[in-house]
């Protein structure tokens, strides 16, 4: 009754069934099976297995046994039967058949009416019910099987850490050997410096440092390298817990810590090393956690006195207490500039000074300085293309938060950072491209009433003024400036 083609492709079989009764009755004939299910196939070249006159009450049927041993022998891609009802009248009998047929094909159904029946409401629920309890099964199987590997102190899967090549047969990390390089040098300059991470990517970046896909290292990278005990031999395993919040979206939460399995892995960095790069990268964040708002009077119209950058905000931690700075970005981005870093503090006090005894001389405000109209195209070029490298590294962190490579709270500093510098080049930029300068709508009240940062901050603003400041002495507060 069945033909095998002469091929090696996989098959689309039928099964149509109909008992004697129905027979009787002609309302299930096995020509309108058969075209239905012809039908649902699209195509003409199909097997079909006919059992004419027996009820489904029994497993035991000719065409059925054909077609169980045609599937166990792999060469049927798919099942096509009209309904439930075909294959089984009974609730066991059909739940053995659709797993055995549901294990090697893709079993359709023509009509799924049947499933409407309260047999068929049963079927389905005990279905569904039993697939998921073997997809449990199976994660809790193959998760204690990861366990034991990682109890016998192999590593899980290649996570491709940095610092390491994988050794498949060993399931065990290699030093590779200029990677290794890499981070020692970002752990000893660490301590060396004693400044932020932020820092230390800028002068990554300027020694020409880049990570395996040759661009600089980001603040985040170099923060989970630095944090990571696997570099002082400790791998934790186990350490997070992945739950699938929608299609494509998961949850990352980290386990208790008695979950944690730790894994030996080859030392890139002293014990010693890696406890004090902790205790320092701790003193660093709470640092940051408390002066989440720094006082710069002249961000965004402050620039280098020596090249005519934009200068930027810096800080410094010296005896637990906070200095601000005005720096040329110059040494950052490689370029030749020996202007010197200015504390903020005490420049932005000059200025303010020079304004409010210009003020009290009853002087009028729109002369405090004559503005030339932007001519330097080549600063607004350079500025563009900042803006632009800024908005690329967003999209970078973004993309690196999106593929659950770092967490946001991982990322959260390095965007804040990006977004303030993006600011602050759009201002510039603003400023720079703006044809004409409006007259400045502040008066000498507002400048004497101006007792916050806030207030004296929205009146440098509002003056429509740049300040150029070079150093002129060894110490940060040997400042010269002017109007530009
Ligand atoms: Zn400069």
């Amino acid at each position: 009754m069945s033909y095998i083609p002469y091929s090696n492709e996989r098959i689309i079989a039928i099964y149509v069934r109909v008992s004697t009764e129905e027979q009787a009755k002609s309302g299930y004939s096995l020509a309108d099976q058969l075209r239905r299910c012809k039908e649902k196939a699209g195509c003409t070249i199909v097997n079909e297995y006919i059992d004419d006159g027996y009820s489904g009450e029994f497993m035991e049927r000719p065409a059925l046994d054909e077609l169980r041993n045609d599937l166990h022998k792999g060469l049927i891609k798919t099942v096509i039967v009209y309904d439930l009802d075909r294959l089984s009248r009974e609730t066991d009998h059909l739940l053995i058949l659709v797993k055995e047929i549901e294990k090697r094909a893709e079993l359709i159904f023509v009509t799924n009416e049947y499933a409407k029946t309260p047999a068929g409401e049963l079927f389905m629920t005990i279905h569904a019910a039993m697939a998921k309890y073997e997809k449990e099964t199976i994660k809790s199987r193959t998760m204690r099987g990861k366990r034991q590997k990682a109890l016998s102190g192999k590593l899980v899967f290649n996570d491709k850490a940095y610092g390491y090549n994988f050794n498949n047969e060993k399931s065990m990390y290699e030093v590779n050997l200029k990677e290794a390089e890499i981070v020692r040098l970002m752990f000893n300059t660490y301590i060396d410096r004693n400044y932020g991470v932020r820092s230390l990517a800028f002068e990554l970046k300027a020694m020409g440092i880049t990570n395996r896909l040759g661009k600089p290292f980001t603040i985040s990278n170099i923060h989970r390298i630095l944090s990571n005990e696997m570099y002082a031999g400790t791998k934790w395993s186990f350490k997070y817990y992945e739950k699938k919040v929608g299609q494509y979206k998961s949850e990352r939460t980290i386990r208790d810590q008695s979950e944690w399995i730790p894994i030996s892995v080859p030392v890139i960095v002293d014990v010693e090393i890696w406890m004090k790069v902790q205790a320092m990268l701790k003193q660093n964040m709470n640092f940051s956690k408390r002066n989440t708002k720094r006082e710069y009077l002249l961000r965004g119209i402050i620039r280098c006195g020596s090249c005519g950058y934009s200068m930027i905000g810096s800080r410094k931690l010296i005896k637990d207490k906070e200095y601000l700075y005005y720096t040329c970005p110059s040494k950052m981005e490689k370029r030749e500039c020996h202007n010197g870093t200015v504390r903020a503090d005490k420049l932005d006090s000059n200025v303010w000074t020079y304004i409010e005894n210009w003020s009290a001389d009853g002087h009028d405000l729109n002369n405090l300085v004559t503005i030339n109209s932007p001519t330097d195209n080549g600063m607004i070029t350079k500025i563009r293309e900042q803006i632009n490298e800024l908005n690329e590294s967003k999209s970078e962190i973004l993309y690196l938060i999106r593929k659950r490579k770092i967490t946001i709270e991982e990322a959260d500093n390095d965007i804040d950072i990006i977004n303030k510098e993006l600011n602050i080049a759009n201002d510039t930029l603003n400023k720079l491209t703006k044809v004409e300068h409006p007259k400045t709508t502040v008066t000498h009240l507002d400048i004497l009433n101006a007792d916050t940062f806030e207030k004296r901050r929205k009146v440098i603003l509002s003056l429509n003024i740049y300040i150029k400041a070079i150093r002129t002495g060894w110490k940060p507060e040997n400042i010269d400036w002017g109007f530009e």
